[in-house]
């Protein structure tokens, strides 16, 4: 489609030796393409020559758009500012390190103009650990039992999104992000592209296993109460467990008489009754901890610097 223009978003944190290679990967594939297109970096607080990279592609290359934060804000602050400073019809997201292979731009544009609103590219995990294989596939399964939208294995940030669903996107402010629900949260008709997996070229991955245990609490935390509801049925089913036992214990005393020894009983219910309790106090904690931080209503993220400077744009006139 002539004059329809296509954001790339790159949120890229330490990915120095990556920028250029990204840059001409995607020049490439884009080349045949009959569209303008903006790429967007944004420095996610870097500690290495990110930014620098950065820099100098932009002075080099037009197109070429970046935001750097005062400091690591996290890849879901990332991708918002990349979302909020794109003007393209349609925005494609995809991480800086190289492992979203960027041959499937035209395919994921081929779909938009199918008329689908989030073409999606789903990789399969060849190339990664067992130990990862599984406890992601476990993930999965626990997020999607809990969580009421649909979560799909291999499927991450990288999709192509249409200016209406970015737009709506944008709608959904709260504080504690989890982009991959928030965008299956959105709806819309959706497409799925296949790919086979990468590793990464350079640099490290970011995430470790706490990460993704702590992603997945956020996932699940972010989306509904339901943990709230598993507490009260814990509770209500220990109520009535232990009100059976009572009974039966009391029916036991009046017919025979106190029986003193009873420590074995005793402090399995002190251990069992305190580790629920303290279970459910942190799943209270979680989303009590999630209320303080939506009440704040900080910034995402603060701008140290940017080429990007539109006239509707409080924070990078300042
Ligand atoms: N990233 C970011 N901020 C962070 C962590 C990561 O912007 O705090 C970027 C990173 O530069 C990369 C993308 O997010 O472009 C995905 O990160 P990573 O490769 O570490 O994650 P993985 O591919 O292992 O899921
Ligand atoms: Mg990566």
């Amino acid at each position: 489609m002539d004059g329809s223009l296509i954001s790339l978003i790159l949120p890229s944190y330490n990915e120095e030796e990556n920028i250029e290679l990204i840059y001409d990967s995607i020049h490439k594939d884009m080349a045949d393409l009959d569209y303008d297109y903006e790429l967007i970096f944004i420095d996610d607080g870097s500690a290495d020559g990110t930014l620098n990279s950065i820099q100098h592609l932009a002075a080099t290359y037009p197109g070429v758009k970046y935001i750097s934060f005062t400091r690591n804000f996290g890849k879901e602050a990332a991708l918002l500012a990349g979302l909020q400073k794109a003007n393209g019809d349609a925005v494609i997201i995809l991480d800086a390190d190289l492992q979203h292979p960027s041959y499937l731009i035209p395919e994921m544009i081929q779909g938009f103009e199918e008329g689908y609103d989030q073409v999606i590219a789903r990789r399969n995990r060849n190339g990664e650990s067992k130990l990862r294989k599984g406890l992601t596939t476990m993930f999965y399964k626990m997020i999607n039992t809990l969580v009421d939208v649909t979560l799909q294995n291999g499927v991450g940030d990288f999709r192509l999104l249409s200016r209406n669903v970015v737009n709506d996107v944008l709608k959904l402010s709260e504080a504690n992000r989890f982009s991959k629900g928030l965008f299956s949260w959105v709806g819309y008709e959706e497409k799925v592209i296949n790919y086979e997996n990468v590793n990464r070229q350079a640099g490290d991955s970011k995430w470790s296993f706490s990460n993704l245990l702590n992603y997945a609490i956020d996932g699940v935390v972010s989306f509904n109460t339901k943990p709230l509801r598993l507490c009260l049925y814990t509770g209500l089913f220990i109520l009535l467990l232990s009100l059976g036992y009572i009974t039966v214990m009391f029916i036991e005393v009046i017919r025979t008489g106190i029986d003193v020894p009873g420590y074995f009983s005793t402090i399995s219910a002190i251990l069992f009754l305190g580790g629920v309790q303290l279970v459910s106090l942190g799943v209270i904690g979680e989303y009590i901890g999630r209320i303080y931080n939506e009440v704040k209503q900080r910034p995402h993220y603060l701008i140290k610097e940017t080429n990007i400077h539109d006239a509707n744009d409080q924070i990078s006139q300042y």
